[in-house]
């Protein structure tokens, strides 16, 4: 049994992280702000003895005993971190320097939840963690980027200068039962427009591509990294290689609806990455892991989450 600390562990990611970590029977704490996060995603695990939540900002330093750091503290969706960019950035740089500072101090191993924003809108596809990427630096999405960006070389930094042990995993999108129903990501959106029998709203022309991992398997992925050897540090990339146009994405989610829904086209958001889609070779051979569930398989499981949080 361990001691763990998840901070952002009420979020869409966090909550399904700490389901595993609470039913293996370790001690977990949940940090959360619950700016982004939700008391729903972790309500049932409030009488759990081993469960305990702390309802604090990452920004704020904490001391607490811990043997491992999961970070995941921060807003993650397009339209809420471009509604909240300073606090998108803090939470991203002086929660990294918190936790990593409490790493150092406890020796505890310490993970980061970074990003395929990390490439930008890439030149380079599909993208290896050896590609430096192509970021606005002064673009509406660059406190989200800069700020994970600028976490990893933190995280970096502190390995090299404090030995801290780190573990760097750029996640690329994933979906999922507990994703936000208000925070404007792509499934989310389509998947309750058909449901409620609205128009979808494809940005652009649709044509740009994502690449859409199912949550048990990034979960799987992340606890897999954390249990690796010290020398293993990332970054690695974690997400589905199938990957799909947003038109396609729309029509699959029309299809296993049943909705009677039209598509409808809204002008493309600035900076919004044309292609993405992870190379994966370093996840396989590190961690042996590769999805093990379809995009068609995790959008049913999906649209049931969501149709139940309609009734
Ligand atoms: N998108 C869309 N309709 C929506 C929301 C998003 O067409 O209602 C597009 C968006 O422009 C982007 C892709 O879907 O090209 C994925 O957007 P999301 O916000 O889910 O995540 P991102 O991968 O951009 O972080």
């Amino acid at each position: 049994m361990k001691r763990i600390l998840v901070s952002g562990g009420a979020g869409f990611l966090g909550s399904h992280l700490c389901d595993q970590l609470v039913a293996e029977g370790n001690q977990v704490t949940c940090l959360d702000n619950f700016f982004s996060g939700s008391e729903q995603n972790i309500s049932h695990l409030l009488s759990q003895p081993n469960f305990k939540l702390l309802n604090q900002d990452v920004t704020h330093p904490l001391t607490i005993e811990v043997d491992e750091i999961y970070n995941l503290a921060c807003p993650a969706s397009p339209q809420l971190y471009q509604r909240f960019p300073i606090e998108t950035f803090k939470a991203s740089i002086l929660g990294s320097l918190n936790l990593l500072e409490l790493a150092k101090s406890t020796g505890a191993k310490i993970f980061q939840a970074s990003t395929s924003e990390v490439y930008g809108d890439p030149q380079v596809h599909p993208q290896p963690e050896s590609y430096f990427g192509n970021v606005n630096p002064i673009g509406p999405r660059a406190c989200y980027d800069e700020g994970k960006r600028g976490a990893e070389t933190l995280f970096f930094d502190y390995h090299r200068k404090h030995q801290v042990e780190i573990k760097v995993m750029r996640i690329f999108n994933t979906y999922g039962p507990r994703m936000s129903a208000t925070d404007g990501r792509v499934v989310s959106n389509l998947i309750l427009q058909a449901l409620q029998g609205r128009d979808l709203s494809v940005f652009g022309d649709g044509t740009q591509t994502r690449s859409f991992c199912f949550v048990d398997d990034t979960i799987d992925a992340m606890r897999q990294l954390m249990d690796t050897s010290k020398e293993v540090k990332g970054p690695i990339n974690i997400g589905n290689p199938t990957e799909c146009t947003i038109l396609e994405l729309a029509k699959l989610i029309l299809e296993l609806t049943g909705s009677k829904s039209k598509l409808a086209f809204v002008p493309a958001a600035e900076d919004d990455p044309l292609r993405r889609r992870p190379n994966i070779e370093l996840a396989k051979s590190i961690i042996k892991w590769e999805p093990q569930i379809s995009l068609q398989e995790g959008l049913v499981k999906t649209i049931a989450y969501f149709d139940s949080y309609l009734d």
